[in-house]
């Protein structure tokens, strides 16, 4: 979604409010978007540079940490970018990463929400808060039934130890 910010970028101060649906979202780091991604907020000119701050709200497909089956997640989050035209930055702000530099009069927000995306992302999903998992010896899902294996709980990550082990 491409912004024609030539009458921002004339006048500090100035301010311009969008709103977009973005429909899907490709080479997303195997995050798979389940929901058209809203993006509302606004670009203000502050001087030295472009500021935007954008509210982006969507759904996610994730699995569950422990039995690994498919969760639908909703994800808002606000975020804020500051874009610099490319004949006003100068080599040392670039390399500090502190703007987005942009050619012509012509934002892109695109690459930016991919990444604000990445970087909200839920840290640890669970199906539900009592999810009991899978059973590391047999591989039941043990939410739709329990199994005869002994109960001792065992964390599936120490299992996959265990069973190196006994190699
Ligand atoms: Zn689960
Ligand atoms: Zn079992």
């Amino acid at each position: 979604m491409k912004i024609n910010v030539s009458r921002l970028r004339k006048e500090a101060g100035s301010i311009e409010e969008f709103q977009f649906i973005i429909p899907q979202l490709q080479d997303m780091n195997g995050v798979l978007i389940n929901k058209p991604i809203s993006v509302r907020g606004r670009l203000s000119n502050i001087g030295e540079a472009l500021q935007l701050i954008a509210q982006v709200e969507t759904g996610l497909s994730v699995r569950c940490d422990r039995c690994l089956e498919e969760v639908l997640v909703p994800l808002e989050f606000e975020f804020i970018e500051n874009y610099c035209h490319e004949s006003d930055s100068d080599e040392e702000t670039i390399e500090n990463n502190e703007y987005i530099v942009f050619e012509d009069d012509l934002i892109d927000m695109v690459q930016a929400v991919r990444e604000n995306i990445i970087l909200n992302l839920p840290m640890r999903v669970l199906c539900a808060p009592d999810c009991p998992g899978i059973c590391s010896q047999c591989g039941q899902n043990l939410k739709e039934k329990k199994c005869n294996c002994s109960s001792d709980t065992v964390d599936p990550r120490l299992a996959v130890l265990a069973k190196l082990k006994q190699l």
